[in-house]
């Protein structure tokens, strides 16, 4: 029946695995099975070993490209190797039990189900008499571990499993509550081989959240998984989260059984309906109970169901007849039947006492078959304190331990047994060390209780005490609940509330405390730890530390002193690094320990300050720190007040850094790995002449090493006395597609005595467009004052700005007044130069010129000269616009010359009659033979077309929707009188011209 073991059960929703920045200390427990890292797979919060994947035939195959995202199925290669290998040993005992199977078969038909099993193996996975012993990790904190302690004590409440904190009579298969890498992790059942850790990270630390991982422990599966499942839920595989699919996955029938329980939707071992789901509201799972209108509700996680209940009783072959008491008081009877073996398991706070009264008894027969048995621990190995046959008087037991068994087997129907139980608490503890817990812990504790604990330690010592979880009722002189603590007639303290008070220590080696509830409100209560408080620093190596030694409760601590600081040890000084630098006009800065390798875990600050009017300058002479492009670790870092001046690591020494004012800090951290040996800098003062008269300069003074630059603000240049600005000439190549075109000063009035010029350039094949939005020059009939002349076309900017312009043809000059608009003018090419002149007197208001772009322009194909066009000047950057009717006239001027177009790139909307976008080629012109129209929306767009004639018009359009990228295509002219060329005159028969 230890095929039990393999009835499936669930994980949670939304674990994730966490990834721990905090390295925690698991020196108490040096060598346990990690579910994270010493599992070869994991199926949700499972942990698989190698036994696992064997046993359950997990098709991991399949998914062993599963990634690293978390939860997942993680493999490292070794990983991968191992089950590689492990499928190897699976086939072959798989084989080998096929082999079995049919010899059994052939000697005796029916049994060879069961045996197929591999029994063994299930049953050391149960733990043995239901006892499972448990380590809480350090690290946790009182309300986490109170939180353990309720989650097992509701495993308790329902079930005869039992848990106890391992002693070494447990021997070594315990389990250890840890904060591991992957979040919440479990190994389904015991291991064989030690002890294992179950691992309940950040965001999973919730009661229903650890009674489910506690579960896997007591041996369950996901209930999903059960191979019958597919009757009760389906599997929404579509919604399922990348890389998760294999959590989904139905085990075998042959290796699962779920003693005959039927599939509880209610179980905490139950997916939820979204886990692992790629959207909250997808869900993964949907139960399938068509019968019932309602579709149960799955994936709860506040309390073990019914049927977890029924099937862990089976599993633990729990006795029907007992029950688990775990109430600071109550009773149990016997029932009234013949045959009966029961057991009731009293277990209340640790450190507290039973009182046990057998009220009624009466045991007549056999005493071997009839007796009781009183037994002082967690179970039926623990030891005798009574046992009771053949009577009928009543009984008490008093039992200094907080856990007790009672054992009752009857095989006569007169006989009976009922009895009451109480707690008690309190006393005296000769220990060195140990807990305290209020009454009921880890519950709320009751009304109107009352502890005294009196503690006597080895002398020479003090009495520590450091409490972990507290919460009791809340007075400002805790004059309603409160806990006490005291030395003889000495009061160390009174504590009542929510907040952890610092640990404390008694005056001699004892101390009492005392636990006091009053008769309304109950809360948590508290633990505490009482240890041998050590006055470390009283040893004679002083605490082993090098300078003084400050003695804490708990613990100590080392000081240095002036100068000095703490090494990494926490013992040793060394010599303090950085520090303030005044009245010093240079000197030198390096790592502690130079040029041996800097020390681990150090942050020097050297502060350096410099008297008014000066700055710093920071050279480094050797640089050698852990890191290189992120200087996450070891790094050096410079700044100056706010300004962060540059954070270095690496080999390269940092470039020399000069301070903006008169204050520098060099900050040097090192982390606790990798050392190396650091830097050297050398500091040395500059007068910051800027600082006084800002150096004379009229606009920006820049400080250099040992003197300084003026410089000048934009449309300023440098007089060559290097101090003074004047104007800049206003000269500007304008390149950008579109913009706005402003005279001097606008929108104030422009400037006398003014010439300026704007030269515009954008890509071949487009023109431009200037819309005068505003134009106010001083009016002339022949423009002498003031005017704006524009050219069309090429011109050399370098010409003298006289009127005179030896290429390009004038658009016209212009000295319009406000009363004159200006029509917008579009260019014949794709440049223009605008030329502004202002004679010394009246000053208007000037213009605002706005410049865009116009597809299409007379453009001239020449023999060996290869130009460019795009169907739009943003090409490239962005798709062409809708309605768009370009037209490019391609002219060679000789008829004895062709146009040779190459497309370059192609890519219009695509429609099989090009009706919506198209390029059309009229070899000859406006009139001439028509080609197209083309659409082709492929990747073929190096074809070529040659004219017969010296004029070509490539025409362009699109409509009022979808933009494409557009085409780019190169034109020159070739000779159409070579024999050659004649032959190449038809169109060729391209990819492009396949559209005709
Ligand atoms: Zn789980």
């Amino acid at each position: 029946m230890f095929c039990l073991l393999l009835s499936i059960y669930t994980v949670l929703a939304a674990i994730r695995l966490l990834e721990s920045t905090t390295t925690y200390d698991h020196s108490d427990v040096l060598d346990f099975k990690d579910p994270c890292t010493d599992a070869v797979a994991h199926m949700g919060d499972i942990a698989l070993d190698e036994e696992d994947v064997i046993a359950l035939g997990l098709e991991i195959r399949k998914n062993k490209s599963t990634n690293s995202d978390n939860a997942g199925l993680r493999l490292s290669r070794k990983q991968k190797r191992k089950i590689r290998e492990l499928y190897r040993k699976q086939r072959l005992v798989q084989r080998q039990r096929r082999k079995v199977a049919k010899r059994r078969n052939s000697q005796s038909r029916g049994s060879a189900k069961l045996r197929t099993r591999a029994a063994t193996s299930k049953k050391d996975r149960i733990w043995p008499g239901g006892v499972i012993p448990y380590i809480i990790e350090g690290n946790f904190t009182g309300a986490q571990k109170r939180m353990f302690l309720q989650a097992m004590r509701h495993w308790e409440n329902s079930t005869c499993v039992t848990f106890v904190e391992r002693e070494k009579k447990h021997g070594n298969n315990y389990i250890l509550f840890t904060y591991r890498s992957c979040g919440c992790c479990s190994f389904v059942g015991r291991k064989v081989d030690g002890p294992q850790a179950i691992s309940i990270g950040k965001n999973c630390d919730k009661f229903g959240v650890v009674v489910h991982e506690l579960g896997h422990v007591v041996g369950f599966w996901h209930e999903h998984t059960r191979p019958d499942r597919d009757d009760f839920v389906s599997i929404n595989h579509q919604h399922i989260e990348e890389g998760q699919k294999y959590n989904f996955e139905k085990l075998k029938v042959t290796e699962v059984n779920s003693l005959n329980e039927s599939y509880d939707y209610a179980s905490i071992m139950h997916y939820a309906r979204n886990t692992f789901s790629r959207g909250q509201f997808l869900d993964t799972i949907t139960p399938r109970n068509l019968s019932r209108l309602v579709r149960p509700q799955i994936g709860q996680r506040k309390h073990l169901s019914e049927g977890d209940i029924r099937q862990t009783s089976k599993l633990y072959r729990c006795k029907r007849c007992g029950s688990t008491l775990l109430a600071l008081e109550g009773g149990f009877e016997s029932p009234n039947s013949r045959n009966q073996d029961c057991e009731w398991r009293i277990s209340i706070t640790a450190g507290f006492s039973i009182l046990l009264n057998i009220t009624r008894i009466r045991i007549v027969g056999n005493c071997e078959q009839n007796f009781v048995e009183v037994r002082k621990g967690h179970d039926t190995e623990s030891p005798l304190i009574q046992r009771l046959c053949a009577t009928d008087t009543h009984y008490f037991v008093n039992v200094q331990h907080n856990r007790l068994v009672v054992r009752y087997q009857s095989t006569m129907p007169s006989n009976f047994i009922s009895a009451q139980y109480k707690w008690y608490c309190g006393g005296h503890l000769e220990l060195d060390e140990g807990y305290l817990y209020s009454p009921n812990y880890p519950d709320d504790y009751p009304l109107g209780a009352e502890c005294l604990w009196s503690i006597t330690m080895t002398e020479n010592f003090q009495v520590g005490i450091r409490f972990d979880f507290f919460d009791m009722e809340r007075h400002e002189n805790c004059n309603y609940d409160y806990v006490e603590i005291g030395d003889g007639p000495v009061i160390i303290g009174k504590f009542c509330g929510w907040i952890l008070s610092e640990p404390v220590a008694s005056p001699s080696n004892t101390m009492w405390v005392r636990f006091r509830s009053d008769t309304s409100v109950v809360k948590g209560g508290f633990s505490a730890k009482f240890f041998k408080e050590i006055n470390e620093c009283a040893s004679p190596d002083n605490g082993g530390c090098a300078h003084g030694c400050n003695n804490t409760i708990g613990g100590y601590e080392c000081l240095c002193d002036f100068g000095f600081e703490l090494s990494a040890d926490g013992k040793n000084c060394e010599k303090a690094c950085g520090g303030l630098i005044l009245n010093q006009s240079h000197g030198n800065v390096s790592t502690p320990l130079w040029p041996a390798n800097y020390p681990a875990n150090k942050r020097c600050i050297w502060s350096i300050k410099a008297p008014e009017y000066y700055m710093i300058t920071l050279k480094f002479v050797f640089f050698e720190l852990e890191g290189n492009d992120v200087c996450k670790y070891d790094f050096v870092q410079v700044t100056s007040g706010n300004e962060n001046l540059g954070k270095f690591c690496g080999n390269h020494s940092p470039p020399t850094i000069s301070s903006p004012s008169n204050e520098m800090n060099v900050v040097f951290n090192s982390d606790n790995t990798v050392f190396m040996s650091g830097f050297v800098a050398q500091w040395f003062l500059d007068k910051n002449e800027c600082q006084d008269d800002n150096g004379g300069c009229a606009h920006i003074c820049t400080n250099t090493l040992g003197s300084y630059n003026c410089s000048c603000r934009a449309d300023y240049t440098l007089h060559h006395n290097m101090r003074e600005c004047k104007e800049a000439t206003c000269s500007k190549v304008i390149t950008t597609l579109m913009g706005t075109i402003l005279s001097p000063k606008y929108p104030l009035k422009y400037p006398s005595k003014k010439d300026c010029t704007w030269s515009l350039e954008i890509p071949n094949g487009h023109r431009i467009k200037l819309i005068f939005n505003v134009f106010d020059l001083e009016f002339h009939d022949n423009c002498d004052y003031d005017w704006l002349r524009i050219i069309d076309g090429d011109v050399n900017t370098g010409h003298s700005l006289d009127g005179d312009v030896t290429s390009g043809h004038s658009l016209g000059t212009f000295c319009n007044d406000e009363t004159k608009e200006v029509a917008p003018l579009t260019t014949s090419t794709n440049r223009v130069f605008l030329m502004f002149h202002t004679d010394p007197s009246v000053e208007k208001k000037g213009f605002k010129i706005d410049h865009t772009t116009v597809c299409g322009a007379t453009l001239k194909a020449e023999v060996g000269v290869s130009n460019q066009i795009t169907s739009h000047a943003t090409f490239g950057d962005q798709p062409y616009d809708v309605e768009q009717d370009c037209a490019w006239h391609l002219i060679t001027q000789d008829p004895l010359v062709g146009v040779n177009i190459t497309w370059q790139q192609f890519e219009l909307e695509w429609e099989k009659k090009c009706t919506y976008d198209s390029v059309r080629i009229l070899d000859g012109g406006r009139h001439g033979e028509a080609h197209g129209p083309y659409c082709r929306d492929d990747e073929q767009f190096a074809d070529t077309f040659l004219s017969k004639s010296d004029v070509v018009d490539v025409i362009f359009s699109s409509d009022g929707t979808i933009q494409k990228k557009g085409f780019k295509l190169t034109y020159q002219g070739y000779w159409l009188s070579s024999k050659k060329a004649s032959r190449m005159a038809n169109p060729k028969k391209g990819k492009l011209a396949m559209g005709d």
